[in-house]
């Protein structure tokens, strides 16, 4: 199984998983290279980002070939595919679908020609929140409903521009957050939005440039760290070398939950590596919810690094308590219920005597609906705890993500129905403590204004359209949604702004 980092998903439940990652992208302008090859090991070190679909698309200067499917990095590429996407540039993507249901229309990077016969390909990670708004202006040829095809299409619609001078011109146009890697027949290109939401950094090879969503994925390609793209910046980079403009002022907005989740903890955000990062959360954690105990353990493996924090500050001994099946990730083969119900276990086992007898410490880094954590607390208890004390690394999770994050709807959240006691009662933890908002804002070394923190406090930094269309299947319903017609009016489906999370979050404004 593919994976960077040991966790495929959040959550132990492989039909109800937790916060999904909005996508990886990866892109190499590397001539003498095998830039496919790049590409695919690029992705792999980005798995963790999306696990839905996958795709590369390469040129070799006279043309742009995609090759994409469903599936893992490598469940969609095999060698013989990748020896036949030749050329001196590419782009990939692994997707989790944030806008448009998991289709193989909407697997990237997405691919459209220009009249002069320009092809251009787009990966995209984030979302945009004015995707209604761009669909009535521009038709798709492909019929994908995912906002990074509208992008393309945007992108496509100057014949008389060259892409660069194009993307110019579209760019400021897309309100939300977007890390794009494009391309055409010689040219790799990179944008961040204006608040440089999800990650994007530049990286340098010996004979080409890489830029990708994490410095993990520079590492596993054997390239430097250059620099992050920085927020409102487009690069371009062909045989001439690299090239900046801006498009946008710079109002820093960097994704806080990147910190305590998303990324890996082997990837560097703005200086800050994120292990050490989620160390210092753990360590905030035993100093705000201190308890007397016998053993810190993790939630594996996003609750390692905090839970080391907790135990370093606590003085508490750390060790495993849980030990996670690496190969159950994301199956193809749905549980059934009856196997649903028994739940946890398809992921984690109890190590019954390192908890046997104990006041157990147990780490996670972020609850959502709780069903996770009410399950390791009966299993902890199960194998013998004599005391389940629950510490999470990030605030209460209240507010929905628009900006590429996929968390239960808001009315799953359990934080958004219950306080710290009932959620404490209802997941039947001994005590459970959440780390400040300001003391994770501390332990990332940013000043405040430079995050987003809108699941966490509901301030949402880029401006939410009033008028209800934003959601995943948004551009599913446009060609259906006919004013004053009873038919369509107000009947977004689930992820819509009609229903009651985005309702609140449009409110917050
Ligand atoms: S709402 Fe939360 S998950 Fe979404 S970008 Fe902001 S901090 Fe990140």
């Amino acid at each position: 199984m593919p994976r960077g980092d040991g966790r495929l998903s959040h959550e132990l439940d492989p039909g109800r998983p937790g916060p999904q990652d909005s996508c990886g992208v990866f892109g190499v302008w590397a001539p003498g290279e095998e830039v496919a090859k790049l590409t695919y090991f690029g992705l792999y070190a980005l798995q963790h980002r999306g696990q839905e679909a996958a795709g590369i698309a390469v040129s070799d200067g006279s043309g742009v070939v995609v090759y994409k499917d469903l599936g893992l990095v490598a469940q969609v590429f095999d060698e013989p595919t990748l020896a036949s996407l030749r050329g001196h540039l590419a782009i990939g993507h692994a997707r989790y679908s944030t806008t448009g249901g998991s289709t193989w229309e909407n697997a990237q990077p997405t691919i459209q020609a220009t009249i002069t016969g320009t092809t251009i390909a787009l990966a995209h990670n984030g979302n945009l929140v004015n995707t209604a708004e761009l669909a009535a202006k521009v038709q798709t040829e492909d019929g994908s409903t995912s906002d990074t095809s509208l992008v393309t299409a945007m992108l496509a619609g100057y014949p008389d521009l060259s892409v660069e001078a194009a993307a110019m011109r579209v760019l400021p146009e897309l309100k939300g957050a977007f890390s794009f890697v494009f391309m055409d027949e010689d040219t790799l290109y990179a944008a961040r939005d204006a608040n440089g939401v999800r990650p994007l950094v530049l990286g340098r090879l010996d004979r080409g440039w890489v830029v990708a969503s994490e410095t993990a994925a520079l590492d596993i390609v054997g390239a430097s760290v250059v620099r992050e793209i920085e927020p409102g910046e487009l690069i371009a980079i062909d045989e001439h070398g690299l090239r900046s403009q801006r498009f946008a002022a710079p109002d820093p907005k960097g994704c806080l939950f990147e910190y305590v989740y998303l990324a890996r903890p082997d990837t560097t955000i703005v200086g800050s590596n994120v292990y050490a990062t989620r160390v210092a959360i753990g360590r905030r954690l035993a100093r705000e919810h201190p308890v007397e105990a016998d053993l810190v353990i993790p939630v594996p493996e996003s609750g390692t690094p905090a839970a080391i924090g907790y135990a370093e500050e606590s003085g508490i001994p750390y060790g495993s308590g849980l030990v996670k099946n690496s190969y159950v990730g994301r199956t193809f083969i749905q549980p059934s219920q009856t196997i649903r119900q028994l739940g946890v276990r398809l992921k984690l086992n109890p190590l019954r005597h390192a908890i046997r007898g104990r006041r157990i410490v147990v780490v996670d880094d972020s609850i959502v609906r709780g069903n996770t954590q009410r399950a390791i607390v009966r299993m902890l208890r199960e194998s013998g705890a004599l005391e389940v004390h629950v510490r999470i690394s990030s605030p209460p999770v209240k507010w929905p993500c628009f900006y590429g994050i996929d968390f239960a709807t808001r009315a799953e959240l359990i934080a958004n129905g219950l306080d710290t006691e009932g959620i404490r009662r209802s997941i039947g933890a001994d005590t459970l403590g959440y780390v400040s908002l300001p003391g994770l804002i501390a332990a990332t070394e940013q000043p405040p204004t430079r995050l987003c923190r809108a699941c966490f406090d509901g301030e949402y930094p880029i401006g939410l359209p009033g008028d209800n269309l934003i959601g995943k299947h948004v551009l599913e319903g446009v060609g259906r949604r006919v004013a004053g017609d009873p038919a369509t009016d107000g009947n977004v489906d689930a992820h819509g702004a009609a229903d009651p999370e985005t309702a609140d979050a449009l409110l917050r404004q």
